[in-house]
């Protein structure tokens, strides 16, 4: 696999918390440009595996590299800086805060951080700036998700299908290239969920990859080109839907419990 062409790399990922491993021994790539599944049995370490990728928890040991640099251990702001973000499984809104405002503290930090390194004259201009620079990508986002009409609306008033498209729309205002969604359509209607399938195909169509966790085999068999099995936090299989589909260890592990 030529890491030219496949921006993450995972390579003998380990997570243990206490006496459980959660993530043992997994290694796989994601390709550029690539919609591509991950799927597994509740437990099987999805999620783990994306806060270790993303600097939400520290691995217990193996390497992550993201276009050959070395993000183990990254903090999650630093590793956003590099163009890899991630969804929640449950969204993340501040409910007592507006749906605007809430995308607007997305970036902060690493405004904050730019400009803690760029004490120079004109840095109140600065400021301003790139305060307006992202007021104008959160309502880009918004409107590209259709809900810019609930801007001012306290996120914790939002339907659960309107907070996964807050999600988001959130993890997009870093402008990056590879982005993780862990279950972005789990309690969203039918109506959003295609909405929210259209973004996804939209944004690849406009450059970015996505390693999507998503438990409805009919949506991951309509939408995603390679899928990586993931069984008792290790890679049990990975191919197109159809080859992991009717690949017994797979069924064994969905049936077999
Ligand atoms: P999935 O997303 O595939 O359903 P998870 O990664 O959430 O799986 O969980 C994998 C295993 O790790 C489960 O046994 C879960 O209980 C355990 N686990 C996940 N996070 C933690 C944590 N913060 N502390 C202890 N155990 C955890
Ligand atoms: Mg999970």
């Amino acid at each position: 696999r030529d890491a030219a062409d496949h921006p993450l790399v995972v390579e003998n990922l380990r997570k243990t918390f206490g006496g459980i491993t959660a993530v043992d021994d997994a290694s796989f790539s994601v390709a550029e440009g690539s919609l591509t599944g991950l799927i597994g049995p509740n437990g099987a370490g999805k999620s783990t595996t994306f806060n270790c990728i993303t600097g939400v928890h520290e691995p217990t040991s193996g390497r992550v590299t993201f276009h050959g640099t070395d993000i183990t251990g990254m903090a999650t702001h630093e590793i956003a800086q590099q163009g890899l973000v991630r969804t929640f499984q449950i969204a993340r809104e501040l409910p007592e805060m507006t749906v605007l405002e809430n995308m607007m503290l997305a970036p902060k930090g690493q405004v904050g951080e730019r400009l803690t390194n760029a004490l120079v004259p004109g840095l109140r201009d600065r400021v301003v700036e790139q305060e307006e620079e992202l007021l104008e990508r959160a309502w880009q986002q918004l409107e590209f998700f259709e809900i810019d009409h609930l801007a001012e609306e306290y996120a914790g008033n939002l339907s659960g299908g309107q907070r996964k498209l807050l999600e988001m729309a959130r993890a997009l205002m870093t402008d990056p290239e590879v982005v993780l969604l862990d279950e972005p359509l789990a309690g969203v209607n039918p109506t959003l969920e295609e909405k929210l399938l259209d973004r996804i195909h939209e944004l690849r169509e406009r450059g970015n990859t996505f390693l999507l966790v998503e438990h409805d085999m009919d949506v991951i068999m309509n939408n995603c080109e390679h899928v990586i099995v993931m069984h008792q936090g290790s890679v049990l299989a990975e191919g197109t839907p159809e080859q992991v589909t009717s690949d017994e260890r797979v069924v064994e592990a969905y049936l077999g419990g």
